[in-house]
């Protein structure tokens, strides 16, 4: 007894010894971090929004959010803490819009950056307006629904997108960004000409694929573990004004699937974007899409059944411009002959047409929704997977409406896109199978809070790990999107072969590992 209570006022003891020397640590971290010169500053008291993200599961609070008005602010920061050495604790999370999934925009006692405070007195610049290949600058914290503003002002506008626009330009290259467009154009980080990019040493460099190619493709890709993206120039098409948007259903994946391909196979792209989703145990869908979409034969779409099956919605969209109504006719019959070359039930054709900004930004709708029932700020345990083509029909079989028995607490998202429009040099990480095509499918179910039930957190991440289980013990060789693993040997097999390079690159840029430790790759050196 004698023994345990020694044992217990030691332990006590220790722990006190520690948190002194954090404390002192931190208090003159804090003194040395206030002496800074800074054009914007850094919040030591209100920091607690930054300890949130949008998965709503984890929470970890910063010792100070920066708020920078210039990139020297970024590097400024982050040279200070690089000069401190290996032995300050301090780390650094540029925040984005802060809706990442696990924390990975967060950081314990460090330095979070709200990447959206950058420059804001500097204008998006539009580069070769009329030439062959326009252009934009924009910072590394701007929101892709400004960069669509700004752009289409010059009748120009991204080629490439992610289903939701509030998302940043470097929140998204640092992971793909992909979405319905990425089939044809590749995802987001296919689309970047150039960078400018802040290291871990606080170096601000220049890179695109003929200066610093390592650092450019590096960064694409790398879940923010080589640098803080503080500029980048995407290229830009022209843009059209309005898009026909149809949805077809299937009653079988495989001939669902089938089509995707096709479509995305053909070269002469009969659509400019290509989604689908899983329907699975939902009543009254087709009344409900009436709401938006006119079917194209409304007496025979009142009187299709699915009787309880799942379905599998087939989404493709086609762009044209409001000022060509001659030109319409003709579009309206191509797109006529595409869809009869497809198997999907016939009376289940429904469409309509949109401007291309309501297009894009169709998924704010349901936000603007969502909040206004307290929905939106709930827990998100999204689980987001590239299954290679071969074993995506198997994947199917094994998860929809067998592991997967309900969709109703959001959208399952599936669709393929052509890997050779990925630059297999970034850090992106995709199927490792030699094949043209993987799909991206991406289980978005928010969970109810407080429940304990099958909508609730616990049972859906569950569920989601019965996913993974069934995949790998059917060695389906997919991976994870905006991937979440806790041990390094997972890290290792999710990065396979570009694993060695990520760990160059870290050691290269980010010698003491300060950079985006809520991905949980790498431990600060100490
Ligand atoms: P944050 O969540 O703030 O940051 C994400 C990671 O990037 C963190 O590790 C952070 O440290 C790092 N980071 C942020 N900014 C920078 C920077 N400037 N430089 C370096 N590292 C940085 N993704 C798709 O690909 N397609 C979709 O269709 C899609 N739809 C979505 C819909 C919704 C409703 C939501 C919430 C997310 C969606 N996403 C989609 C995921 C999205 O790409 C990620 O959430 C991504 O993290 C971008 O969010 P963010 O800008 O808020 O970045």
């Amino acid at each position: 007894k004698r023994n345990m209570l020694m044992v217990r006022s030691f332990t006590i003891l220790l722990l006190n010894c520690i948190a002194f020397k954090l404390a002192c640590c931190f208090s003159s971290s804090i003194s040395s971090l206030k002496a800074l010169p800074l054009v914007g500053h850094l919040e030591f008291e209100d920091v607690h929004p930054a300890s949130k993200d949008f998965g709503n599961r984890y929470q970890l609070l910063p010792l100070a959010v920066l708020h920078p008005k210039s990139v020297s602010d970024i590097a400024s920061v982050i040279r200070h803490i690089w000069m401190m050495g290996p032995h300050s604790q301090l780390t650094v999370a540029a925040r984005g819009r802060g809706h990442s999934l696990q924390g990975q925009s967060q950081t314990r006692h460090g330095i979070v950056i709200h990447m959206e405070s950058l420059e804001p007195q500097k204008k998006l610049q539009v580069h070769s307006v009329g030439g062959p290949t326009p252009s934009v600058d924009v910072s590394g914290g701007e929101l892709w629904i400004n960069i669509l503003h700004e752009t289409l002002k010059y009748g120009l506008a991204p080629k490439s997108w992610t289903d939701y626009l509030h998302l940043t330009v470097g929140g998204t290259l640092s992971n793909a960004g992909i979405s319905g467009q990425a089939f044809r154009h590749g995802p987001q980080i296919s689309n970047v000409h150039q960078l400018e990019v802040v290291t871990g040493k606080g170096e601000i460099l220049n890179c695109s694929e003929r200066q610093n190619s390592d650092l450019f493709h590096g960064v694409l890709g790398g879940l923010g573990q080589f640098g803080i993206i503080t500029r980048a120039r995407i290229a830009l098409e022209p843009a059209p004004t309005m898009v026909k948007w149809m949805r077809v259903l299937y009653l079988d994946f495989a001939a669902f699937a089938k089509d995707q391909e096709r479509l995305i196979s053909s070269d002469d792209h009969k659509f400019d974007y290509i989604e689908g989703f899983v329907i699975i145990n939902r009543t009254g869908l087709l009344d409900n899409w009436r709401l938006s979409f006119t079917p194209e034969d409304p007496i025979e779409a009142s009187q299709f059944k699915s009787d309880g099956r799942n379905l599998y919605c087939l989404e493709v969209a086609k762009y044209f411009n409001k000022l060509d109504e001659d030109k319409k006719d003709v579009m309206n019959q191509e797109v006529k002959e595409s869809l009869s070359e497809l198997s999907y039930i016939s009376s289940t054709l429904f469409s309509t047409e949109v401007t291309y900004d309501e297009f894009l930004d169709r998924v704010h709708v349901s936000e603007i929704k969502l909040r206004s029932k307290g929905q939106w700020e709930v827990p998100h345990p999204w689980l987001n997977l590239l299954v290679p083509r071969s074993r995506v029909n198997e994947f199917a079989k094994g998860v929809f409406g067998n592991i997967l028995t309900d969709t109703s607490n959001g959208p399952v998202i599936v669709y393929p896109v052509n890997k050779s429009k990925w630059d297999n040099r970034s850090s992106a990480v995709t199927p490792e199978e030699e094949e043209e095509i993987f799909y991206l499918v991406a289980i978005l179910t928010s969970a109810v809070p407080g429940s304990t039930g099958e909508d609730g957190v616990d049972q859906i991440i569950k569920r989601n790990k019965r996913i993974l289980e069934f995949s790998e013990a059917a060695g389906l060789g997919l991976k994870q999107y905006l991937p979440h693993y806790t041990t390094r040997h997972e890290w290792r097999s999710h990065f396979g072969p570009k694993w060695d390079d990520f760990v160059r690159r870290k050691s290269r840029y980010d010698p003491l590992a300060m950079l985006a430790p809520g991905q949980r790759i790498f431990e600060k050196a100490l």
